[in-house]
């Protein structure tokens, strides 16, 4: 599978690692819109939010969970957004499930 996240998981492609474990991985976004803009991606493949079933709801919950620890460890206590883009109208572009997480400015609503 032509997959550019799981080749991150998989080290073919370079990548500024946050965090890893064994259900996830955190790296920064190479084209950040903050100061801090990470995300955090399953090491397994999950094409888009919509795809996900009842048997992944710990691991989304894990991954949340992990975007949230991380956002305070780079010093978003002050505030931070989480967005997961959900296929084309959602303005997703890479097809394996991400939490973005950006901090470290004032953001805005709604969103573009
Ligand atoms: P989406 O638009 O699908 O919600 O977000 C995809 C994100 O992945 C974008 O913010 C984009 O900058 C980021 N991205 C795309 N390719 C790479 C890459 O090769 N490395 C990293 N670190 N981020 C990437």
């Amino acid at each position: 599978m032509d997959c550019l996240f799981c080749k991150i998981v998989e080290g073919k492609i370079p990548a500024k690692k946050i965090y890893e474990d064994e259900q996830v991985i955190a790296f920064h976004d190479i084209n950040p819109h903050a100061p801090v803009h990470f995300l955090v991606i399953p090491k397994t493949h999950i094409a888009t939010l919509a795809d996900i079933t009842e048997d992944d709801r710990a691991l989304v919950g894990h991954m949340i969970y992990t975007g949230q620890r991380l956002a305070k460890e780079l010093g978003c206590e002050e505030g931070f957004r989480t967005v997961f883009n959900c296929n084309a109208q959602g303005g997703q572009t890479v097809y394996h499930i991400h939490l973005h997480v950006l901090g470290q400015r004032q953001m805005s609503w709604p969103p573009g």
